[in-house]
């Protein structure tokens, strides 16, 4: 009997004990490959000797002091090794503990730097469906989830939602890449002009959508539509990468492959690898200075913010990503995997897209190939699929679900950074075994 209220108490779970490399061992001393870093967080594995001895070094020198009193070495280091990887205007860095409290904390910066210019108007946010931005009450409301929202509706906030952009899916017959993409900042431009002039904040999305869709990318052209838009209407752009981002996709941001420059980045998941609960917001000169140089304060923060031990694992994370160079050994393993999962599920009766960047892969399950016709949701493939995966060794990516309830559900692959070409290609065997014995 467990006196933990998780998410599914219920549902008995294996005890994990310990941690190497890509690997997890549980109580009864069976090994798994950690496919999906638990959830696209363990970018360095477990157990990774610099990052626990700057961890445990700094648990001795300072565990704790006020971010209201002082502010701390590790904490001034990471932020200056976050700003010298950044566009040169993404120089700020708020340091919190997860991901939905960098969204959280995003969203009202941007409110704040409207109110700070005298647009106290700006309350609404536009974001998307089918998307995925935290589970507090802020982040859960501007999210797309349909599942995690439904018990809790209505939400403290309105929600304000255009359509997603999915590479493959959501395209109209007949459409170009420019065309889908301009009809979707028309969507967004129509929709702030139906909230009304001068009264929405920001815009927010995810630069590649992860839990909700599985590794979906834009189609090129978007988001510097998106940024066009929001700029002549002075909204802010705030993109989610606290899944996508910090060398995951084969580039040190997300949206570096996109063409564009958000106005606020929120950051979490690989930014400590796991080693401490922490996120990020790395915000825009323009922000920064329209609240420092109105009312002088940001009206925020939490007691954990700027975590000591928290920002030292970050930094000996990141100094180690930088270091061993393994943002370009994400592209190169991905282009490795990407073509691992085409040759072994290219012609899978059951398998109808695959796709992803770098190592954030995934495939795409449904009952009929040649239609992309789907599986019964109440059928949960993807979650037999990931239960059989486990039995085999594999972790997979925890959700799984359908794009626009009209697609396939799927599997996410989000492995650590250092894994070998030999585990990749073993998590793609063990993979395919799962997949074989759930549908045949
Ligand atoms: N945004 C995105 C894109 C995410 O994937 C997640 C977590 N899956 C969050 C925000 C919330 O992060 P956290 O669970 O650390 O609060």
């Amino acid at each position: 009997m467990t006196h933990i209220f998780h998410r599914t108490p219920r549902v008995p779970l294996q005890t994990a004990v310990r941690g190497e490399g890509c690997y997890l061992f549980d109580a009864d001393g069976r090994r798994y490959f950690d496919g999906s870093g638990g959830a696209a967080v363990s970018c360095l594995g477990h157990g990774h000797p610099e990052v626990v001895a700057a961890v445990a070094a700094q648990v001795q020198r300072l565990a704790y002091a006020h971010t209201s009193f002082f502010t701390s070495e590790p904490a001034e280091q990471l932020a200056d090794l976050l700003a010298g990887r950044s566009p040169a205007g993404l120089a700020h860095a708020y340091f919190v503990s997860s991901g939905s409290e960098a969204v959280e904390t995003a969203l009202k910066m941007a409110r704040q730097y409207h109110v700070e210019r005298g647009e106290a108007g700006r309350r609404h946010v536009v974001s998307r469906r089918q998307s995925y931005h935290g589970n507090t009450l802020g982040a859960l409301a501007i999210g797309g989830n349909a599942g995690r929202r439904a018990l809790y509706e209505p939400l403290l906030a309105e929600a304000h939602h255009v359509s997603p952009c999915f590479a493959r899916h959501g395209r109209q017959a007949g459409e170009s890449d420019a065309q889908y993409a301009e009809r979707l900042a028309d969507e967004l431009e129509q929709k702030i002009l139906a909230l009304g002039p001068r009264t929405v904040s920001a815009f927010v999305a995810e630069t590649v959508v992860g839990a909700t869709a599985g590794a979906v990318a834009p189609v090129p052209g978007y988001f510097p539509r998106i940024r066009a838009v929001c700029e002549r209407h002075g909204v802010l752009l705030i993109l989610d990468e606290v899944m996508s981002g910090m060398g995951r996709t084969g580039t040190y941001h997300a949206f570096e492959q996109e063409g564009v420059v958000p106005d606020l980045l929120c950051l979490a998941k690989g930014l400590g690898g796991g080693y401490q609960p922490i996120g990020a917001v790395l915000a825009a000169a323009r922000v920064v200075d329209a609240i420092v140089g109105g009312s002088g304060a940001f009206q925020h923060g939490h007691t954990y913010v700027g975590h000591p031990v928290a920002c030292a694992a970050a930094l000996a994370v990141q100094t180690v990503v930088e270091r061993d160079g393994l943002v370009a050994r994400v592209a190169e393993l991905g282009r490795g995997l990407d073509a691992r999962l085409r040759s072994r599920f290219g012609d899978h009766p059951h398998v109808g897209d695959i796709r992803g960047r770098g190592l954030f892969q995934a495939i795409e399950l449904v009952r009929e190939r040649d239609t992309g016709e789907p599986f019964d949701p109440a059928l949960q493939v993807h979650a037999r699929v990931k239960r059989a995966a486990q039995e085999r060794g594999l972790l997979c990516y925890p959700a799984g679900g359908t794009i626009d309830g009209r697609r396939g559900d799927h599997v996410l692959l989000a492995p650590p950074y250092i894994a070998s070409v030999g585990q990749l290609d073993e998590a793609v065997e063990r993979l395919g075994e799962a997949l074989d014995a759930v549908v045949r």
